[in-house]
């Protein structure tokens, strides 16, 4: 089986290396351009309407933010933290295990694993060529921050982030600011109230790497694994845990690096694994009970 070493390709750039007999690294590469949003920006970002004094409306919800300047130290510092978040949770994440000897090592055919790697550059004064372009708004907490969410299948993607996305915060069991219903998670098929640690930027990366959420593509819960635990702790549910599943970026694109030459090739396949165990990032508050209309109440406040 042969191999190419460089893809460049529009949704991210992309390295195959060998690094001994038995490993080789694949590191995928994202430009990203950040565009700062000021509140004196007067325009349309798709549903986000900017009126240039700060104000901003979601022309489909209705809901309306309000946006402060940025910092000359705080936009200075922000390239960095969105390196390193994105590649303290994505890069070197994953192995890619083979079902059989494939790499032609000097010691022969070796079942050679492939280590799963991120790098993002930042290409900002210029947007050219980047493969990701993000608006970062400096969202006041109140009355709420921008739902954060990223366009897929534009060129390049487009995502949009408040300032304080870098941060691990805690997502409450509550009712979402923008959503009416609460965030309910079945554990043993019961319905828990549970709050999750959870990073929204490296969340919205995982979009960018073409991710859906951890149990279908919409906004509802049910897509962010509130039908069992194990989904939604996890980075494209509501928590930050890695999943095997989330692998799926590097094993696409290492089927494109291999050029399979014979039907022995053609049965090579890989299967993502996590490399280090995974925390739990959430914290279950107990059992709730539905006692009508929008509301719940704790089990063991009747006694059982
Ligand atoms: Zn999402």
């Amino acid at each position: 089986m042969h191999y190419h070493i460089v893809i460049k390709a529009d949704n991210w750039d992309s390295v195959l290396l060998p690094l001994d007999d038995n490993t080789l690294a694949l590191s995928i590469q994202v430009r990203v351009f950040l565009q700062k949003i000021e509140p004196s920006e007067r325009r349309e970002f798709g549903k986000l309407s900017c009126d240039g004094n700060g104000n901003v409306k979601d022309l489909e919800t209705g809901n309306k933010y309000l946006l402060d300047p940025w910092s000359q130290t705080e936009w200075q510092k922000f390239p960095n933290e969105f390196k390193t978040i994105v590649t303290r949770y994505w890069d070197n994440q994953f192995d890619l295990i083979p079902n059989k000897p494939w790499y032609k090592s000097p010691k022969g055919l070796t079942a050679a694993k492939i280590n799963c790697g991120l790098a993002v550059d930042i290409v900002n004064p210029a947007p050219q060529n980047a493969h990701a372009k993000f608006m970062v708004f400096n969202t006041k907490k109140i009355p709420k921050l921008i739902r954060s969410h990223t366009q897929i299948g534009v060129k390049p993607q487009v995502g949009f982030i408040n300032k304080d996305d870098t941060k691990l915060e805690w997502l409450n069991w509550l009712p979402h600011i923008y959503r009416k219903e609460h965030i309910l998670t079945k554990i043993n098929g019961q319905s828990h109230a549970v709050d999750y640690l959870h990073n929204t930027l490296a969340h919205e990366f995982g979009h960018v790497l073409g991710l859906e959420h951890v149990s279908g593509n919409t906004n509802k819960t049910t897509s962010y694994g509130e039908e069992n635990i194990y989904d939604a702790d996890s980075m494209m549910g509501m928590g930050i845990a890695m999943r095997e599943k989330f692998s799926d970026p590097w094993i696409k694109r290492l089927d494109r690096h291999l050029v399979r030459q014979n039907s022995d090739d053609a049965k090579v396949k890989f299967s993502g694994k996590v490399k280090t165990p995974q925390l739990l990032g959430f914290w279950d508050n107990g059992e709730v009970k539905h006692v009508g209309n929008d509301n719940w109440i704790f089990k063991r406040m009747f006694g059982q």
